[in-house]
């Protein structure tokens, strides 16, 4: 790449900066990307460990419904995606009961939120609505659980502009060899010539004025200090990151502060999650007669757990690697019922998760403690570079998100899951969100 001032640089290597650059890359202009991890992939996190039977996901795992953009890439790479079993069940102290077409149910459910008026928090739309005790249950548990929000603070008409996605028996899907391979091909196309990628670099300042940005970095090895120029910039940090105060490590000066970005981080709200994914020696769940003997004469024909719910539980959603049968089972909890974990160390997370499984499928606490082999976990919660999981809107917060991924003076230009309303919180609206932004710093560069 020619010295001198770039023509973007893209804070961020995750699914969306990657996505960003490479698409400015394709496109015959200079960039630079800055990431302040000593890796690429941001909250994509595969672990590949010879001890473990599969690729181990910290961060997503899921296709959810189609996913274009993930799909797009992993088609282009030719990664194989795998269709995963969905059945859910309910499960209390050993009994295991159908939970129906989960799907669907939430998706009818979402379809009588207006979508005129106030906005309101979902705990409000519910209490306003005939709806049966199942039904809120099971709503409530499903906006914690996949959206990991709090039910009195998220937007109900973000829930139902999101609602084509979630409901109508919306499939999942699995990358057999892991999600990082997205990340690799992503990055794969960055043309030395023209992009370069700089890890271990921690932004710090964003001055910028139409049409000229100056990025303050640091190294993340200490503490020395450098600046680059650029005609735009591409900012795809976590919106964590962008509420973090200033004193904290991560945290980014915007010099001014676009109002957009005052509004979104106001009006929007980051989730947590407490994923935690567990290895026994074998996989007892799978053992003749376990499933029939738990199960209720309404599961029918069913043999095996794919998900699992236990509205009590202190991880209340758990799930299997099915369609492979390996010992692998993962413990999640999202929104409140991960805040209520976030003092626990991983010892303690391993203790809570042994109780919950043990409570679920009624199996003894030292059988389990027996069989345990090994975890894996990741804080992204304390982790400076996303502090939490991925994002949603409050009430009222609608078109703060929107106005978010307008341009900001044709000369910043937001990404990230956080600005992608119809894929927020996902893999493929980063994706999307990314290359959104390079077509709009392209049409700003060609009106130079
Ligand atoms: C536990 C968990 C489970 C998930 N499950 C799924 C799932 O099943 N399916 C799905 O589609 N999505 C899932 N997601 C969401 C998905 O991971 C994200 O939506 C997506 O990866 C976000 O990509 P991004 O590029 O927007 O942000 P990131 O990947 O967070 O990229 C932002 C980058 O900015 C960098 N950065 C931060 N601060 C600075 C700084 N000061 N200077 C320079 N760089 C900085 C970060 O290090 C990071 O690399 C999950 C997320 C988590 C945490």
């Amino acid at each position: 790449m020619a010295s001198g001032r770039a023509d973007a640089v893209v804070i961020g290597a995750g699914a969306a900066g990657l996505a960003a650059a490479r698409a400015l890359s394709d496109a015959g202009h200079a960039v630079v990307v800055l990431e302040a991890r000593p890796r690429i992939g941001g909250r994509i996190l595969t672990v590949q460990d010879p001890e473990w039977p599969l690729p181990i996901e910290l961060g997503p795992e899921f296709l959810h419904g189609e996913a274009r953009a993930t799909r797009d890439v992993a088609a282009a790479a030719g990664l194989a995606i795998v269709e995963l079993p969905d059945e859910h069940v309910w499960a209390e102290h050993g009994r295991l009961r159908p939970m129906g077409e989960v799907w669907s149910r939430f998706g009818r459910l979402l379809e009588r939120i207006p979508s005129k008026g106030a906005d309101t928090s979902f705990a409000r739309f519910l209490a306003g609505r005939r709806v049966g005790e199942p039904t809120r249950t099971m709503a409530r548990l499903f906006v914690e659980g996949y959206y990991a929000a709090h039910v009195d603070r998220v937007s109900a008409r973000s829930l139902a502009s999101a609602g084509g996605e979630a409901g109508d028996s919306q499939r999942q899907y699995r990358l057999a060899d892991g999600y990082f391979g997205i990340v690799q091909w992503l990055r794969s196309g960055l043309d030395p010539e023209r992009a370069r990628l700089r890890l271990a670099c921690v932004v710090e300042e964003v001055r910028w004025r139409r049409g000229e940005v100056e990025v303050g970095y640091r190294s993340a090895a200490g503490s020395q200090r450098s600046r680059l120029r650029a005609r735009a910039a591409i900012v795809t940090l976590p919106l964590g990151v962008l509420k973090a105060a200033p004193t904290e490590t991560g945290a980014v000066r915007f010099d001014p502060l676009p109002p957009a970005l005052r509004a979104a981080t106001q009006g929007m709200e980051v989730s947590h999650v407490c994923k935690l994914v567990l290895r026994f020696r074998e996989a007892f769940w799978d053992e003749d007669g376990f499933f029939r003997r738990r199960a209720a004469p309404a599961l029918g024909e069913a043999d095996r757990i794919d998900f699992l719910h236990d509205r009590r539980g202190d991880f209340p959603t758990w799930w299997t690697a099915n369609p492979w049968r390996v010992p692998v089972v993962t413990a999640w909890a999202g929104g409140p019922r991960a805040d209520a974990l976030s003092e626990l160390d991983e010892a303690g997370l391993v203790d809570r998760a042994l109780d919950s499984l043990a409570r679920a499928l009624d199996v003894p606490r030292p059988r389990l403690e027996e069989l345990i082999e090994s975890w894996q976990f990741h804080d992204w919660r304390r982790d400076p570079f996303s502090r939490g999981a991925y994002s949603y809107v409050g009430v009222g917060g609608l078109p703060a998100q929107r106005a978010l991924a307008r341009p900001c003076a044709g000369t910043l230009f937001f990404a990230g899951e956080a600005t992608e309303p119809e894929e927020m919180g996902t893999v493929a609206g980063a994706i999307a969100s990314g290359q959104r932004a390079a077509r709009q710093v392209q049409a700003r560069l060609a009106n130079r």
